[in-house]
């Protein structure tokens, strides 16, 4: 199979209806997106290599999901829509079977959020991914890192903290019941993009940012932005490690190293906002809209830095954040 007869096998995909936002995809030397009058395009890329963003043994259609969920998730750490992306791909060989699971998972989740692929390049090399999302957001109204104010509420979406302690448990560094195994590693291989939630916090959130390296680390970033500092509280925060709610719950490590998964696990895909404390009925209207669970877990204040209060404390941890280069 050569490499055109692949992307026409695996990623052409004729006979559906014409795409909102795409004039003209696949096919031609560039994709013409035409986004809707009075929005703004959103854009996002992120990468994933074999061996540095998952593991060699992670199914290929569960790859598919997550190299596009990943870059789904910063769309909506904007509020924005999606409306198609690109996919750079190089792999070591032209392997069918692979191939056909890996579109399969790419495409049961780009159909879902009606995002369109619009275009490519693939190379062979070792396995990378690398694809780019197009999203539209009515101008002004994208959430962004900077809007945090001291005195606003943090609160963070879904659970924290699971994909981490699936990682661990598949490097040998901790043994957890089969079937809690199993759930904490669909957390880890198929994160679920909150589209829906960011989206409806436009006007509502002051800030908003995707946990996507760690809470800590993902939340600095915002509060660095925005001139500000926080304090959590880390009996809220504890509670995100959806494990704990299993019945093997007393399979798991100690509640120090749970705090740690939750605050800097990593691989979460949740997203990490700001509001004014007077907006927290509609945060919770928001929220239950779309059926996504929040969590309140702490308050901007105006002195740099994080604060933890509350149980469980440790600040004999350093609570290290993922940095490639760190
Ligand atoms: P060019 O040489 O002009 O860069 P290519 O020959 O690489 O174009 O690709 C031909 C067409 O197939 C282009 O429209 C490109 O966007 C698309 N394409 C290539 N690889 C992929 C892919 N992995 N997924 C989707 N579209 C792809
Ligand atoms: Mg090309």
């Amino acid at each position: 199979m050569g490499e055109f007869e692949l992307i026409d096998r695996f990623f052409l995909r004729p006979g559906r209806p014409a795409a909102e936002g795409v004039a003209l995809g696949v096919g031609d030397d560039c994709a013409l997106l035409a986004p809707t009058p009075g929005q703004q395009l959103a854009i996002s890329s992120d990468m994933l290599l074999e061996g540095r963003h998952f593991l060699p043994t992670v199914d290929p259609d569960s790859l598919g999901h997550k190299a596009l969920a990943v870059n789904l998730s910063d769309l909506a750490a904007c509020g924005a829509r999606p409306l198609a992306f690109t996919l750079a791909l190089a792999l070591p060989a032209a392997d069918e079977a692979w191939l056909a699971a890996f579109s399969r998972g790419l495409f049961a989740l780009a159909d879902a959020h009606g995002c369109t692929l619009a275009g490519g390049d693939t190379t062979r090399g070792p396995l990378a991914i690398c694809i780019t999302v197009f999203g539209e957001v009515p101008t002004g109204q994208a959430l962004l890192r900077s809007g945090a104010r001291p005195g606003d509420d943090i609160w963070v979406s879904g659970t924290l903290g699971d994909a981490r302690l699936a990682l661990e448990a598949l490097r040998g560094g901790l043994a957890l019941p089969p079937a809690m195994l199993a759930s904490v590693r669909e957390r880890m291989d198929r994160p679920v993009p909150r589209l829906a939630l960011g989206q409806a916090l436009r006007g509502i959130a002051s800030a908003a940012i995707d946990v996507s390296d760690g809470l800590l680390g993902d939340l600095g970033h915002l509060l660095r932005r925005s001139g500000a500092g926080a304090t959590l509280d880390t009996v809220a925060a504890q509670a995100l490690l959806a494990a704990r709610r299993l019945p093997d719950a007393a399979a798991l490590p100690d509640a120090a190293t749970q705090l740690e998964y939750v605050l800097a696990g990593g691989d979460d895909y949740e997203l990490a906002f700001t509001a004014p404390a007077d907006r927290r009925g509609d945060v919770e209207a928001a929220a239950a809209t779309c059926a996504t669970p929040v969590t309140r877990i702490g308050r901007v204040d105006t002195e740099p830095g994080v604060r933890l209060v509350g149980d469980g404390a440790r600040a004999d941890r350093p609570y290290r954040s993922f940095d490639h280069f760190g």
